[in-house]
């Protein structure tokens, strides 16, 4: 029978479950995530999050097990590849990238390989847990290599002789440049994305997603935002808002005693940064504030 809360599924513990969970806190969500459970039910709307490793994600969301998913993009794109290779469809529908989870998976080298391009790693063992987005790379420059395919601690692989280069997810480089090698080459970029069961849902599921999106978007937009304040004198405002970015059209306020300046007030869609701010001083403004905004929405 199907179920009529809707359900989502995230990564039990890992590099996506802090942000997964911040996002649905962020989302008004209340969880109650202390426990050991696979299903956790959220307290104030008909949603249950199940928690599971983040390689099941994929085949749970494909199969209408969960409604919707959270996932690198890396390893929904790993699946559908390796799916098309076996002659199996793979549809589920991306509904929006998120703003966490980025990393790049890259080609990496010993660091005393003096590499001159992916032609020098032809013929050669590359160890990976992503076969087929490695396999896409090759092919597109007409490349064969020999797959070594290792579930994890990829990066040993060189060093105990099992692979002469490797293909991993990377984000700082720390863990490359501790175990001797070197980025050479970004072969994909990933963040987290959401992502829906490829069925139509019931009208009920439906609204409720169609309510969480806007929060979403909200929170992300909300996270690229600032609100910025500042005194500015009359006949410099042209000036100064044109420092501002995205600031199309700022509130402005009439300054009690003061009939040469101006308060201006704007939701800017970045940051400013002290090069502006200081440019902005030189131009006259004054008490320039920079302020977090928590949500928006339009
Ligand atoms: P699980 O136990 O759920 O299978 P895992 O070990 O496969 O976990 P994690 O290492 O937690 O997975 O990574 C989950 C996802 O986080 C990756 O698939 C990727 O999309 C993203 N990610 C972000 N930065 C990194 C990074 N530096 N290394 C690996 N993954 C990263
Ligand atoms: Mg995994």
């Amino acid at each position: 029978m199907e179920t009529q809360r809707l359900r989502i599924a995230m990564q039990k513990s890992g590099r996506l479950s802090q942000d997964s969970q911040a996002l649905f806190k962020s989302c008004g969500l209340k969880i109650n995530l202390r426990e050991q459970r696979l299903i956790a039910h959220v307290e104030n709307m008909p949603i249950d999050i199940l928690r599971v490793r983040d390689d099941d994600i994929p085949g749970l969301v494909m199969e209408g097990v969960v409604d919707l998913g959270i996932i690198g993009e890396n390893v929904l794109e790993e699946v559908q590849l390796i799916r098309a290779a076996q002659g199996q469809p793979f549809a589920v529908k991306t509904l929006k990238q998120l703003d966490f989870g980025g990393c790049r998976l890259s080609l990496a080298v010993p660091e005393d390989v003096n590499y001159t391009g992916p032609e020098c790693l032809a013929g050669k063992r590359i160890a990976t847990s992503y076969p087929g987005l490695l396999k896409r790379f090759f092919d597109e420059k007409g490349l064969g290599f020999k797959s070594v395919m290792l579930g994890g601690s990829v990066e040993v692989a060189p060093r105990a002789g099992l692979a002469d280069a490797i293909c991993d997810l990377v984000s700082t480089g720390a863990t490359l440049e501790a175990n001797g090698l070197k980025e050479v080459e970004v072969i994909y970029r990933s963040k987290a994305v959401l992502v829906q069961a490829p069925n139509p849902l019931s009208d009920a599921k439906q609204k409720l997603i169609d309510k969480l999106l806007p929060r979403i978007q909200g929170m992300q937009q909300a996270r690229e935002s600032k609100y910025i304040m500042l005194h500015a004198p009359k006949d410099k405002l042209e000036a100064i808002t044109s420092l501002l970015p995205g600031a199309e059209r700022p509130t402005i306020m009439q300054l009690a005693g003061d009939t040469n300046q101006v308060a201006l007030h704007v939701v800017s869609s970045e940051t400013l940064f002290w090069e502006t701010m200081e440019r902005l001083k030189a131009l006259g403004a004054s008490s320039i504030l920079v302020l977090p905004i928590e949500k928006m929405m339009e």
